[in-house]
């Protein structure tokens, strides 16, 4: 009977988790790392084997992944970026974030992971950023974690 039970609690429980988490930012452009604050929600989560589903709802900031051992690579992300949009462009969109939306386009707002053994799957020198082009601010960035 105890088997029974517990076999449908499990049938019932929820394949998917979704949250809606605040994260915020201390300059203008910043690259914060969030690979340990994805990770505690795919842990808490219980998923063992599944998608991570990460997206940013703004126009102004972004979510990377890539190398997060050697902190000067973000200078030189900021410095690319720059290189392609810079703050006091010309642009026909002119209420002076132009260049945030234009590195946001860049990067794009939307990540999926793997998760495998209840963790997320990133190679040894990555991961994730939230990309801040247009801060200080406070930023809504939601996650989605989908069992298989
Ligand atoms: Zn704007």
């Amino acid at each position: 009977m105890a088997s029974e039970t517990d076999q449908h609690a499990a049938t019932q429980r929820p394949a998917t988790r979704a949250h809606a988490v605040q994260v915020e930012t201390r300059a203008r452009v910043e690259f914060k790392d969030i690979t340990g604050l994805v990770q505690k929600l795919v842990g808490d989560s219980g998923v063992q084997n599944g998608l991570c589903h990460l997206f940013v709802p703004h126009t102004t900031a972004g979510i990377l992944i890539n190398e997060n051992d050697d902190p000067a690579l973000q200078k030189d992300l900021d410095n690319f970026l720059k290189g392609l949009a810079p703050h006091d462009g010309d642009y026909h969109h002119n209420d002076g974030n132009c260049d945030a939306h234009l590195k946001a386009a860049v990067i794009g707002c939307s990540k999926t992971l793997l998760v495998e053994g209840g963790r997320l799957v990133l190679g040894r020198w990555q991961g994730v950023y939230f990309c801040e082009f247009d801060g200080p601010r406070r930023r809504d960035l939601r996650i989605k974690i989908v069992a298989d």
